[in-house]
């Protein structure tokens, strides 16, 4: 039990049944406290978990209460106001409108400075036909997909809001900015938050309105093409107008480089100039779907879903041949996505609705890959890592026969014997442009591909109906986080060689989620927002 000086909190364990019935609640609380139920002070509930590991799965909560009788301080944050900034307000060019661009502006715009966000895709509206596109005509805008677009990759995701880093900044705070545009109020509580593609758009499409009703500037289909640089500083940016066709020189001292980890012509662009660069180890793999009954079944020991509970996660994780073989970005009830950003491509990942109530649950399913992999392949160089994730992503288009449509295999198929066999036939699936059967075991390359039976073979043992005859993979999942960090100064946040140049979230290397990169866009911007307020 840990207590401040007017309220206490105490975590309480009881079966999950019983959430929803205030009757019982209020006595576990009290026998929690210790206390008889009439002298109970107020109390709410500030994180909600759930522990599966028994037949009985038990809500764990953590309540705070308040003294005998008493009653408990207001909950409400304060409502956070972006007040407009002043006509002749600094500006600070953002490249990017994906979480770590867009909490960036709002971050900027508390600070009096004038955000101007330039984005490659559709505001996401617009953007929504394009993705319409994607599915039905097999064809991949270059600048506005899954990946590209307002609100960047995660608008149209799960939008799961946890973040292993508890280090990198105020997480509620930055859910409580969520809430305030529309989120709902109980990703402040949930132990493993999520939002839901249905809601993304709507909260993003807010968060625009803040931005610019503060002064901010949002413009879309506007592609960065190129940053100049004197005497060690940023000294302006070029973009292009894919609308017009036009190209436009802005001059300015601070640019944040939000572009996320699927812009590789920024990569590009930067290696060209020369400046620093890292590879990164990633992950690539393959999206596994099964029924999401069966994985309920799986994780709540073999009983039916009940009401009380959620659609069941997982997560897995074990060594296979020296390598790391892991589950990531679990959609429970979701849907496998085409994430292509190049029309020559097949990328896939995946969503979910707010209830999560689609048939199926989706995960990635990926191994860990180093510099020595992607050499042995034949990639090398800083952007050996992205060459490597191309080719792979260029395989599974031609084998899905140069559309949307992706390469996919029963998994028991996947790990029949050592080189496994094409299925004879494929069971439903979620991926709507379509799959096609091919033997994912010689496809992809084998660094993963071994490793990836290895490790599948693991689950198995561990979760012998993981190895389901409807168990399908769908390749490939490629974009796990960014290849190639960006480096940069600690302190100043800027790129060492570059001053005034941000490289911010995903794309940078320095998030790796909506949440982390959301963080990342804060302290960058604060980063930013300091030198400019304090030369002025
Ligand atoms: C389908 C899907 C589902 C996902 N699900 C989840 C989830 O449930 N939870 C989670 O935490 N994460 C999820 N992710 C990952 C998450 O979306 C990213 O980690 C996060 O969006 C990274 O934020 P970012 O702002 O750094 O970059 P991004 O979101 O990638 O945004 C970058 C933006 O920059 C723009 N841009 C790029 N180049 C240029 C240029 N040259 N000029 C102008 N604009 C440019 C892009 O169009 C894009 O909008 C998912 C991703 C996908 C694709």
């Amino acid at each position: 039990m840990q207590s401040d000086s007017e309220t206490q909190y105490i975590d309480v364990r009881f079966p999950v049944e019983w959430s929803g019935d205030e009757s019982k609640i209020r006595k576990v609380v009290a026998e929690g406290m210790n206390c008889a139920e009439e002298r109970l002070g107020k109390y709410r509930v500030v994180r909600k978990n759930l522990d599966a590991r028994k037949r009985q799965v038990m809500a764990v909560w953590r309540i705070e209460v308040a003294a005998e009788h008493g009653d408990l301080p207001p909950d409400q944050p304060p409502h956070v106001v972006f007040e407009p900034v002043k006509d002749d307000a600094e500006s600070v060019y953002i490249i990017g409108a994906g979480p770590a661009g867009l909490f960036a502006a709002l971050s900027l715009i508390q600070q009096g400075i004038r955000p101007i966000v330039l984005e490659r895709g559709q505001p996401v509206r617009q953007r929504r036909r394009d993705l319409v596109s994607i599915t039905r005509e097999h064809t991949v805008d270059p600048d506005s997909n899954y990946c590209f677009g307002e609100g960047g990759a995660g608008t149209y995701s799960d939008g799961k809001l946890y973040t292993r880093s508890h280090k990198r900044g105020n997480i509620q705070g930055t859910l409580h900015w969520l809430v305030q545009f529309g989120a709902d109020p109980s990703i402040l509580i949930d132990a493993h938050p999520h939002i839901g593609t249905n809601k993304l758009p709507q909260i993003i499409e807010r968060m625009r309105g803040a931005i610019e009703q503060a002064g901010g500037k949002v413009h879309f289909g506007c592609r960065m093409v190129d940053i100049a640089s004197e005497a060690g500083h940023v000294a302006g940016i070029r973009w292009l107008n894919l609308k017009t066709q036009e190209v436009h020189s802005e001059r300015t001292r601070q640019v944040i480089l939000a572009t996320g980890h699927s812009a590789r012509d920024v990569f590009e662009l930067i290696e060209s100039k020369g400046w620093a660069l890292e590879a990164k180890p990633f992950a690539m793999g393959v999206r596994i779907e099964h029924p999401q009954e069966l994985v309920d079944r799986i994780q709540y020991s073999g009983q039916p879903r009940g009401d009380w509970l959620p659609p069941a996660s997982y997560r897995l994780v074990c060594q296979a041949n020296g390598k790391g073989v892991h589950s990531f970005c679990m959609c429970p009830g979701g849907i496998i996505a085409p994430c292509a950003t190049d029309a020559d491509s097949v990328v896939t990942n995946g969503w979910s609705p707010s209830k999560r109530n689609n048939p199926f649950a989706n995960a990635g399913m990926v191994v860990q890959i180093g510099p020595e992999d992607w050499k042995a392949e034949g990639f090398s160089g800083v952007l050996g890592a992205l060459a490597f994730q191309r080719h792979v992503e260029r395989k599974c288009w031609e084998a899905g026969g140069q559309t949307q449509r992706a390469p996919a295999q029963r998994l028991i198929d996947f790990l029949h014997g050592t080189r496994g066999r094409v299925s004879r036939d494929l069971p439903p699936c979620s991926y709507l442009p379509g799959v096609v059967s091919v033997n994912l075991r010689a496809l992809l390359p084998a660094v993963i591909s071994d490793s990836l039976a290895v490790g599948l073979r693991e689950f198995g043992k561990r979760m012998p109906a993981y190895l389901d005859g409807n168990a399908l993979l769908v390749a490939p999942e490629s974009r796990t986080s960014s290849p190639v960090r960006i480096p940069r100064h600690r302190d100043s946040l800027a790129h060492p060689e570059v001053a005034g140049l941000y490289p911010c979230g995903e794309g940078g290397g320095y998030a790796g989620g909506i949440l982390s990169a959301a963080l990342d866009g804060i302290r960058v911007a604060e980063a930013a927002g300091q030198v400019l307020n304090s030369s002025r």
